[in-house]
């Protein structure tokens, strides 16, 4: 097991933890790629609040564990995580939470739409797609997800039951997951008032290009 590398999944979940889109109990997995082979070190614990790096397990892409152990709640949903490495050689973390407004959306299998600029600027100016329903980690629910993502969107909420988020490194897929919650909150809230308008098709691009040019320019100091 390398140590460094299992220290840095039990650190993505705290910070998962830390940025607050996850339900009360915790539950979830994070999951980070291993650089040059076909594994990834995985959250084996019962609650990502607290998880030790002591209990984070070694797991190849076809599902085999290699180190460690896994209970079988968690051993259940290895295959979506694998799924988002095998379909996409740039994914380098897995995220999966039961974020309470984000779940809501699931529950109701409704899309998120773009209702908020942030949305526009990481990959969902489409909106977060609804994976059909099937029981945890089943061929059957990886086969929705499969349909459901289309290229270069890294979240889907899972019908029934949570979030996936699947990005680069860990640093995006955190910030993407705090997005769709963020999102899914105004989306609720906004329902008392009329309900939430999406930021307008034509404008989506020119918000990402505009926070790209900022990007470029770097921090201004004064
Ligand atoms: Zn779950």
């Amino acid at each position: 097991m390398d140590k460094d590398l299992a220290a840095q999944v039990a650190d993505t979940a705290r910070r998962v933890v830390a940025s607050g889109a996850i339900s009360a109990n915790g539950h979830g997995n994070v999951s980070i790629r291993v650089p040059g082979a076909s594994e990834m070190y995985f959250t084996a614990g019962p609650s990502l609040i607290d998880h030790p790096a002591s209990a984070v397990a070694r797991v190849g892409l076809d599902g085999t564990l290699l180190e460690g152990e896994l209970p079988p709640i968690q051993a259940a949903v290895v295959a979506m995580h694998t799924a988002m490495y095998a379909d996409n050689s740039d994914v380098g973390c897995v995220l999966h939470t039961h974020s309470p407004y984000a779940t809501a959306y699931a529950v109701a299998r409704r899309r998120i739409e773009c209702w908020i600029e942030a949305m526009a600027m990481f990959g969902l100016q489409d909106g977060v797609p609804v994976a059909g329903y099937g029981p945890r980690g089943s061929e059957e629910a990886i086969a929705h997800i499969r349909s459901a993502v289309t290229a270069g969107v890294p979240a889907v909420l899972l019908a029934n039951h949570g979030v996936l988020v699947f990005h680069r490194n860990a640093d995006l897929a955190i910030l993407v997951g705090g997005v769709v919650e963020e999102a899914a909150q105004a989306g609720i809230n906004s329902a008392k008032l009329g309900g939430p308008v999406e930021v307008p098709a034509e404008l989506r691009a020119a918000a990402l290009q505009r926070a790209m040019a900022f990007d470029r320019q770097g921090t201004a100091r004064a």
